[in-house]
């Protein structure tokens, strides 16, 4: 079977593990004659399922017995709108973090339901980086603060998550279950599954309950976490074939040996492809600042920049996908999830070398 390298920024690689178990079953699951499409979500089949997910999600990421665990749907964007929503409470102020395109997203969707302080943005050196602690203009009674683990489309990642007040808003869309994250000392986390935990149609929110007495009465019932809470996240009908692969996804990162391993493995890939970069002599350039350079996402330009659509057509030729920078900054990035092999990023590291020979 011809796999290729997908280096997408998301939806993305699933684990070909996952994907073969997923066939296997696709038409009886379990010798019920039935696929898990086929079943109520309120079945005990898909109430094992669902518990099991949740209950690898809080293995693998070690989440605090008392905090509550989600499953919704929407996307990380809702969640844009439902974490002010749900959190700013009555009159709020909320502090954000401006580091790149997701997080100036997540700002705008805030600014229609509350004043959002912009604490530090760093547009004005392009989102090189993040911006420098003794900058920020924190408010230690807003609401909360909100920062975006990973720039997704800037390839800025912070080192850690700000120390903070007012409790911790992470948007972790594309570093959840990429590495270790310390899940006390956030109130909520979110992120889509289709980077690193699964595929697209399921989000995951994880809080502390300490903050459900915020989600009041004006937000939906369907928007409100206290009561996506109470029923389990079974309010409506959930995705639940993404919830099943996103199962078997966490299964597959617990039998690679957790997130560590990923861990390691993830940047062990990241290390290979920016010493690519960096030691092109300038054909390549990755410009964020080291400390900040993401281990998911590595955006790049070449510094001749009209050979990149030529860099696009012959990298495709060579089984190497998924590479078009995002359209808002163009040139090259190569996203470098959890399911994507050493061995696929060492073949883009190879195919670069040999570009550059080629046109240098
Ligand atoms: N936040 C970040 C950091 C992202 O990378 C993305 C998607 N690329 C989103 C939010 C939005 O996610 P979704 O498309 O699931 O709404």
């Amino acid at each position: 079977m011809a796999r290729s390298h997908n280096f997408s920024a998301g939806p993305t690689a699933v684990p070909l593990e996952v994907l073969n178990q997923a066939y296997d079953e696709f038409h009886d699951f379990a010798g019920t004659g039935m696929s898990i499409m086929e079943m109520s979500h309120r079945s005990p089949i898909f109430r094992a399922i669902a518990e099991q997910t949740e209950a690898d999600l809080r293995e693998l990421l070690e989440v605090p017995a008392h905090y509550r665990v989600l499953f919704v749907q929407g996307g990380a964007s809702l969640q844009f709108a439902q974490v002010p929503m749900n959190l700013a409470g009555e009159n709020g102020s909320v502090d954000y973090l401006h580091t790149g395109l997701w997080s100036g997203k997540a700002i705008e969707a805030a600014r229609q339901y509350c004043e959002v302080r912009v604490v530090a943005s760093a547009q004005g050196t392009g989102f090189d980086r993040v911006p420098a602690v003794q900058d920020w203009q924190l408010n230690p009674k807003a609401a909360y603060l909100h920062y975006t683990e990973n720039e997704t489309v800037h390839g800025v990642q912070f080192a850690e998550p700000p120390a903070s007040e007012a409790p911790l808003v992470c948007d972790a869309c594309s570093s959840l279950l990429s590495k270790p994250i310390d899940i006390a000392r956030h109130g909520l986390v979110y992120a889509a599954a289709q980077k690193n935990m699964g595929v697209a149609g399921l989000t995951v929110v994880i809080m502390d309950p300490a903050l459900l007495d915020r989600c009041h009465g004006f937000t939906p019932d369907i928007l409100n976490y206290a009561c996506i809470s109470d029923a389990q996240s079974m309010l409506n009908t959930p995705a639940t074939f993404p919830w099943y692969l996103t199962g078997l996804t966490l299964q597959w990162i617990k039998r690679s040996g957790g997130l560590q391993v990923l861990h390691q493995r993830n940047q062990t890939k990241a290390s290979l492809l920016y010493e690519t970069l960096d030691g092109s002599d300038g054909f390549y350039r990755n410009p964020v600042q080291p400390t900040y350079r993401s281990i998911n996402n590595v955006p790049f330009r070449l510094a001749d920049q009209a050979l990149e659509a030529a860099f696009l057509r012959e990298a495709e030729a060579a089984g190497l996908h998924g590479l078009k920078g995002h359209a808002s900054v163009g040139g090259i990035r190569a996203s470098l999830y959890n399911a994507i092999s050493v061995e696929a990023v060492a073949a883009l590291c190879e195919f670069m070398g040999a570009f550059a020979r080629r046109y240098g």
